[in-house]
Formats: C-alpha cells, sequence, structure tokens
C-alpha cells in the first residue's frame, strides 16, 4: 500500500464511509439512514431481500440518487451531488446489475471507451487493459471478439474489467452472479476475493447470501432502507439464530 497523496484520505481510513444517507427516487424516500464502511483490502456483503434498498445504496455512491441527508465519502472525496463521471474518476469502479454490453464493440473497444470516460491517458491504455488481463486472463483470446457475443460469465468479467480499467481503489458490484452457472459464479466470487486481497476495497451486493457470508471479511443487512445488522461475516456463518433471523436460510 503506498502513502496517500496530498489531499486525499490517509491509507487507514475507510475507503468508503456512508453515514446517515437518506436516498430518493423523486418523492420516494428509500434510504432511511444507511451507514457503512468500506476499509482497503476488505470485501464488504451488503445482504437483504429483494428491494430492500441495496442498488440503491450503491447507486447513491455513484450520483445516480437523490440523496437529501447524510454523507458520502468514497477515496477521500466527498461524492453527494457529484456526477457519476465525476465519481468515476477518483477510482471508483462500478459494475451495474445489468451488465450493457454494447452491441458490436469487441472486449477491446470496451477496455478502450472505459478507460477514455475514466480519463485514463492514451499512453496508458496498453498498460490498463494489461492489469484487467491480469485480472481476467481467460479474456485475452477474445480481444477482438463482439463482447455481446460472449457467455454470460465473459461478459460478466468484461464488465469487472472495464470497472478496473482506472486505477480503481473502490469497486461497487451489484448481482454480479445472477443468471451464472454455479461453477462461473462460483469462479467470480473468488477473482473479487483476490481483488480484494490485492488492497482494493469492494463493496458486494448480492442475493445469494450463502456464498457472500463465505467470501466477505463484512457483511451489513438492509431491510426497507434500514441498515438491520452488520458484523463479521465468520461469526454470522457460525450463528444460524441470525442467518434465520435475517436472511432466512
Ligand atoms: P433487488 O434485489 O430487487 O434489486 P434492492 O435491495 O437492490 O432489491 P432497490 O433496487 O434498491 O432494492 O429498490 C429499493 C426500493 O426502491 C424498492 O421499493 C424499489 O421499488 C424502489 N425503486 C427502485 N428503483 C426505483 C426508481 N427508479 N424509481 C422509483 N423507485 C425505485
Amino acid at each position: 500500500m503506498t502513502a496517500a497523496a496530498p489531499g486525499r484520505a490517509p491509507v487507514d481510513a475507510p475507503l468508503l464511509a456512508v453515514g446517515g444517507v437518506q436516498g430518493y427516487y423523486g418523492l420516494a424516500h428509500v434510504l432511511q439512514g444507511v451507514s457503512l464502511t468500506v476499509q482497503p483490502g476488505e470485501l464488504v456483503a451488503l445482504l437483504g431481500r429483494n428491494g430492500a434498498g441495496k442498488t440503491t445504496t450503491v447507486k447513491a455512491v455513484m450520483g445516480m440518487v437523490s440523496v437529501r441527508g447524510g454523507h458520502i465519502c468514497a477515496a477521500g472525496h466527498d461524492v453527494v451531488g457529484l456526477a457519476t463521471e465525476r465519481v468515476a474518476q477518483f477510482g471508483i469502479g462500478y459494475v451495474p446489475e445489468d451488465r450493457r454490453m454494447f452491441p458490436g464493440l469487441t472486449v477491446r473497444e470496451n477496455f478502450r471507451l472505459a478507460a477514455l470516460g475514466a480519463r485514463v491517458p492514451k499512453g496508458e491504455h496498453a498498460a490498463a487493459q494489461g492489469r484487467v488481463l491480469e485480472v481476467f486472463p481467460q479474456l485475452e483470446p477474445h480481444l477482438d471478439r463482439d463482447a455481446s457475443r460472449l457467455s454470460g460469465g465473459q461478459q460478466q468479467m468484461v464488465a469487472v474489467g472495464r470497472a478496473l480499467i482506472c486505477g480503481t481503489r473502490l469497486l461497487l458490484v451489484d448481482e454480479i452472479t445472477q443468471g451464472l452457472a454455479p461453477i462461473i459464479a462460483t469462479e467470480m466470487a473468488r477473482t473479487l476475493r483476490r481483488v480484494a486481497d490485492e488492497g482494493l476495497g469492494v463493496l458486494l451486493v448480492e442475493q445469494n447470501s450463502q456464498m457472500a457470508l463465505e467470501l466477505a471479511d463484512r457483511v451489513y443487512v438492509l431491510d426497507q432502507g434500514v441498515i438491520v445488522a452488520s458484523g463479521e461475516a465468520a461469526a454470522m456463518r457460525a450463528d444460524p439464530t441470525w442467518m434465520q433471523q435475517y436472511l432466512q436460510l
């Protein structure tokens, strides 16, 4: 881990600190005081039933939801009220639930567009793509194929690769394993664990609570826009009452 650049938060500060966030879609008050943190090197899972507000929480960090109370500090920057592109430029990678491959664009072009969007200087594009291929060497033979015609698992790798391309420090991942074959989902989950072990912060929204608990360092459970439980994943795994109460496992 390198020392923080001037103006950035110190390295032991959370990469993401969400405090008392009130999030709205128009008049609909969805997030009702959500607080959570992600440290460098940590994989944190955000769990909860459908409609609990998990996606909205991630979107609030990315400037896609109206935040009318609380604070969000990401990679040392106060991001409330900033445009999504600006947030991304602080090294915040976002993999939305819908992986959105543009038809007709090759894998290489996907990475180039992501690098342009993140304002990676042109001379550094090849190195940035090289770093993504270190994470997903499986994509190397497919660089010149239409990304929208790859398998679901490969498309998900491209989506994560795009989010990782800009010297990412914090990765926000929404329902990445949905619709993937179990073996591919497990492989993707292990990759995210490795990415966190290498020092990035990862916030993972996941429907598969069992898998998230296996993978994560810490867990938050959301219900109706409120964090109703949080703690170390290992302690939660060992407590069937907790699992039953919050996750109906
Ligand atoms: P899921 O797993 O179903 O995606 P979630 O926990 O991610 O669930 P959110 O997508 O954050 O839940 O939705 C939280 C609440 O906000 C739900 O009641 C949902 O209907 C509502 N909601 C989501 N998107 C919008 C929108 N664009 N406009 C208005 N309400 C929305």
